[in-house]
């Protein structure tokens, strides 16, 4: 097993203090270096950089990252949601660990899109709507894994849909 021990801390995501929607920080007593390219295996999509390293990928309503002893989940309603889903994680990824003989590690390095080429394709009107005060701000909360494209309440209204699919086309 890899990770046998954890801790959760919950936060709002950056530059939208008292927000519903929360991030939690998973503190494990492993690294999850060695496990990173086994995961970018396994998972469809994700950004990977074996040079930090990190990976980061989005599932369903979630974004996951790893770092160092870190596991990052964004978009989360409150602290049992956060345990149920960070309980799920945890154990993936020790599945994967436990499999990893069975598994051909992905080594391709993926990075994510910079953030002028993400601010290109969102509506840029600084709405305030998704909770940060400007495009940029949530442009960078994407980089970082933290918000994901359907929290820009803009960007689901009639006429945004082919900014939508360059931003799904971007992998984010
Ligand atoms: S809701 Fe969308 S358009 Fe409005 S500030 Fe946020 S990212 Fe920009």
């Amino acid at each position: 097993m890899l990770i046998k021990d954890y801790e959760l801390e919950m936060f709002s995501p950056p530059c939208d203090p008292g927000s519903p929607v929360w991030v939690a920080r998973v503190k494990t007593d492993a690294d999850l270096g060695p496990i990173m390219p086994y995961v970018n295996a396994e998972v469809k999509n994700a950004f990977y950089d074996p040079k930090v390293p990190t990976i980061v990928w989005r599932e369903g309503a979630h974004k996951y990252a790893l770092r160092e002893n870190v596991v990052s989940i964004n978009n989360l309603k409150d602290r049992a949601h956060a345990e149920r889903t960070a309980g799920k994680i945890i154990k993936r990824l020790n599945d994967i660990w436990e499999r990893r003989e069975e598994i051909e590690p992905d080594h391709t390095t993926r990075v994510p899109p910079k953030l002028l080429d993400i601010l290109r394709h969102l509506p840029r009107t600084n709405c305030g709507k998704c909770g940060v005060p400007s495009c940029m701000a949530f442009a960078a909360q994407l980089v970082e894994g933290e918000r994901c494209v359907e929290d820009c309440p803009a960007l689901l209204e009639a006429g945004m849909e082919e900014r939508l699919e360059k931003l799904r086309e971007l992998g984010l």
